[in-house]
């Protein structure tokens, strides 16, 4: 194994290409961290207030719903249906986007919260036949399959949105707990301009084609909440004329352990042998190993737990002991095998795929300059 180093307070290596060290040796990503949520405590009463006016206002609609919750199953979106359901008494519609590899315990978790809660629900199945040909589409071009599905999950929001004229959606996410999304050389543009520019001229274009039907629209709509986040308007003004996506962690944040109690003993939620993380997708860990075959020295759980040691949830010490038992014991997940016979495809094409597929051909260059231009200027 070549030279490498650790960041000194996660445990990120610096054979990361968009990593840069301190003098101290504390990477970017740390330091980001810092900046961005060592004042949380200060600003949290502010970010409430924040989201309590940004509900208020979607009640004052007094649409069919108030809200849309993204329903996937795992405990950061069914802890968004517990708060908004249960602590704010909003109407609530949840959506879940089935790619046909939605896992039991997932349904599981879905039925005991709709049970446990007032909510209405909309499940938008796709025959598995077609997802295999859209993922084949997306791995032999990308090497990556999960944006597929992103772009599955939008379209049924999108349809729901517009359906009972919903003003807001609440997703369960954040900018703390985006940890691989956030690491530049994994993460990529999950627009539908994207989505549309990959399925061109193949054979899952005519099934899938109308998830970016309203690309235009979408990537607008987007434009419009980040300058109002880099100008610091509030969300709650434009409610009424744009549909309005908010991250539930970036205005309420609790510790996942306390959230995970919480789920466990008003929702019916269930772990599954403490698969807290992705317990969503039959295909989860695929996801996690492929970053393994592009970037050196790094094992499925290297970004998570760096994650988790910056909000102070693990000690850099075990996240080490993990790193050290997983560098030298990393095989395929089992899932992978299956996954492939069902598209067809070999083991050594598929990490062809991985490693020498280029992502960015298909990524707008305008939008990836406005992404860029608003991470570096929203604030909390
Ligand atoms: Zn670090």
């Amino acid at each position: 194994m070549e030279n490498y180093t650790r960041c000194s307070r996660c445990i990120l290596p610096n054979s990361l290409k968009s990593i840069t060290l301190d003098e101290n040796g504390v990477c970017n990503y740390c330091l980001q961290y810092e900046k961005d949520f060592s004042i949380w405590n200060e600003i949290a009463p502010r970010k409430l207030v924040e989201f309590e006016r940004i509900i208020h206002s979607a009640k004052k609609l007094k649409r069919p719903y108030d809200c849309l919750i993204p329903l996937s199953g795992g405990k950061d979106s069914t802890f968004v249906l517990y708060l908004c359901d249960k602590i704010y008494n909003l109407k609530c519609l949840a959506v879940t986007f089935d790619n046909g590899y939605l896992t039991k315990p997932a349904r599981n978790n879905i039925k005991n919260a709709l049970k446990s809660s007032s909510a209405d629900h909309v499940f938008y199945q796709i025959n598995k036949t077609n997802s295999q040909k859209l993922f084949k589409t997306f791995v032999i071009k990308t090497g990556d399959f999960c944006n597929a599905c992103m772009c599955g999950i939008n379209y049924s929001i999108e349809i729901a949105t517009k359906m009972f004229n919903i003003p807001l959606i609440i997703k369960g996410s954040g900018r703390r707990v985006q940890y691989v999304s956030q690491i530049k050389e994994v993460s990529s543009l999950n627009t539908p301009s994207y989505f549309a520019n990959i399925i061109k001229g193949e054979k899952s274009e005519p099934h899938f084609k109308h998830f970016a039907r309203n690309k235009f629209a979408l990537e607008l709509q987007k434009i419009v909440g980040g300058i109002s986040d880099i100008l610091k308007m509030s969300r709650k003004n434009l409610l009424r004329y744009i549909p309005q996506h908010i991250l539930l962690y970036d205005y309420f944040y609790k510790p996942y352990p306390e959230i995970v109690e919480i789920l466990k003993r008003d929702m019916g939620w269930n772990d599954y042998e403490n698969s807290v993380e992705h317990l969503d997708c039959e295909l989860r860990d695929i996801q996690f190993f492929l970053n393994t075959l592009k970037i050196p020295n790094i094992t499925k759980y290297t970004f998570h737990n760096s994650g988790l040691i910056r909000q102070g949830i693990l000690s850099r010490e075990k996240a080490l002991l993990i790193e050290e038992k997983e560098l030298n014991n990393n095989p395929p997940p089992q899932e992978l095998f299956e996954f492939l016979g069902d598209i067809s495809i070999t083991y050594e094409d598929y990490k062809k795929f991985v490693v020498n597929s280029d992502k960015t051909k298909y990524e707008p260059k305008f939008q990836k300059v406005v992404r860029s231009i608003y991470h570096n200027l929203r604030k909390l």
